[in-house]
């Protein structure tokens, strides 16, 4: 089996060719005027890419699982009191990761197919006179069960109760390829990676921060070393980074960036969503369910299929793999076995997204469940037919 199908998880993402070409770097002086070409272009393109004037962007040879702990460690103290919502795998990882951190946190346990109920956070906040809670952290897309949450919505919970708390937001799977509005929503700290939005390999941690976020790092008394953000901006600021930099992948950012800004985010962010409709049209067409509760919960970058009572929808993405060369997503955690997934976010174009398509019916066909051949199909074409095209994938 070579490599030529798209993947459908959601993340890594398939890589244009472009930026393949843009991660392979001859070997060069990081202290030479020659890195600074690359770093800063890169920075100041996330930084469009965040909505943010004002934040400062620190990028880290690490994961947005690393992401997760830069915002953490740069501005809390053993023992603050942060809120979170579980409501899927990686909000509920980013909560372990505070416990083991040594952070008490306060967790609202949220149906896996809801977003992030910011009324009870609201409530949370109000009776919080004390202001004990530090820090709200929000999962702005919830990977595991394509649920988009609403950041305005937390941002307003803040505002409203006058609590001072810096608001955290894991835009891993939604920046680069939804809305996200740093500045607009108060994020205080953004955390992405580089394999999904910015369609590159894994291996970076890519955080912004805002002034007030800024404000805390000197008080912050978590310990941190690798992830210091201190050293980030030191050596930023002579043009340089604190150890030897992953020159490629930040080669890779840099013309990522150049690349969502020349189609236009709004642009990027219409071509998701077109993209990601067609898909949902799909589903209904096969007569099966989203795992996301309601409409307005939709994610524009990751769908999860809830499958039949009695099937192991882990079946399906073997299958998938082993007869036709194509990755899907499996369900995690709660919705193990329950839920297949299909990432559309990256480097995606209409035509990819109806192999897709094609591919989970033949699949679904071959494992016995009644779905007729084409009616996904022909339901996204009907919609790709018609309205502006999503055009101009990154080739
Ligand atoms: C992928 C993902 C992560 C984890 O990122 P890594 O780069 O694998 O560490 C965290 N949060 C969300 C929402 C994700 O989709």
């Amino acid at each position: 089996m070579g490599f030529q199908n798209p993947v459908f998880i959601p993340g890594p993402t398939n890589m244009p060719e472009v930026l393949r070409k843009a991660v392979d770097m001859p070997t060069l002086d990081h202290r030479s005027a020659l890195f600074g070409e690359i770093l800063q272009p890169a920075l100041a393109g996330v930084k469009k890419v965040l909505k943010s004037e004002t934040a400062e962007v620190f990028v880290f040879p690490s994961t947005g699982t690393g992401g997760w702990e830069v915002a953490l460690t740069n501005t809390l103290s053993p023992g603050d009191k942060v809120l979170a919502a579980r409501n899927g795998m990686f909000s509920h990882r980013w909560i372990d990761m505070c416990r083991r951190r040594g952070l008490a946190v306060e967790v609202v346990e949220t149906p896996w197919g809801q977003g992030i109920p910011a009324g009870r956070f609201e409530e949370i906040l109000t009776a919080d006179k004390e202001h004990r809670i530090r820090a709200v952290l929000a999962t702005h897309n919830e990977t595991a069960t394509g649920v988009k949450s609403d950041i305005a919505a937390v941002r307003h919970a803040l505002g409203t109760t006058g609590h001072p708390a810096l608001l955290f937001v894991d835009g891993v799977s939604s920046i680069a390829s939804m809305d996200f509005r740093m500045d607009e929503w108060g994020v205080d700290v953004a955390v992405t990676g580089s394999q999904k939005g910015f369609m590159l390999p894994a291996g970076l941690a890519i955080t912004g921060f805002s002034p007030k976020a800024m404000a805390k790092v000197e008080t912050a008394k978590l310990p941190r070393a690798f992830f210091d953000v201190r050293d980030m901006a030191k050596s930023y600021a002579s043009g340089g980074y604190p150890y030897t930099p992953p020159v490629g992948l930040l080669n890779g950012l840099k013309v990522s960036t150049g690349m969502l800004l020349d189609e236009g985010l709004d642009a990027v962010f219409a071509r998701h969503h077109r993209i990601a409709e067609g898909i949902r049209r799909a589903v209904h067409a096969w007569g099966l369910k989203l795992c996301a509760a309601t409409p307005d919960l939709y994610s524009d970058t990751v769908s999860a299929i809830r499958t039949p009572e009695g099937f192991n929808a882990t079946d399906f993405v073997a299958r998938a793999a082993s007869a036709y060369g194509v990755a899907f997503g499996t369900g995690l955690g709660e919705v193990a076995g329950k839920v297949f997934r299909i990432g559309h976010l990256g480097s995606l174009t209409e035509v990819m997204a109806l192999s897709g398509i094609a591919t989970a019916e033949m699949v679904m066909a071959d494992l016995g469940l009644p779905v007729r051949l084409g009616s996904g199909v022909a339901a996204a074409q009907d919609y790709y037919r018609h309205g502006a095209p999503a055009k101009k994938a990154a080739a």
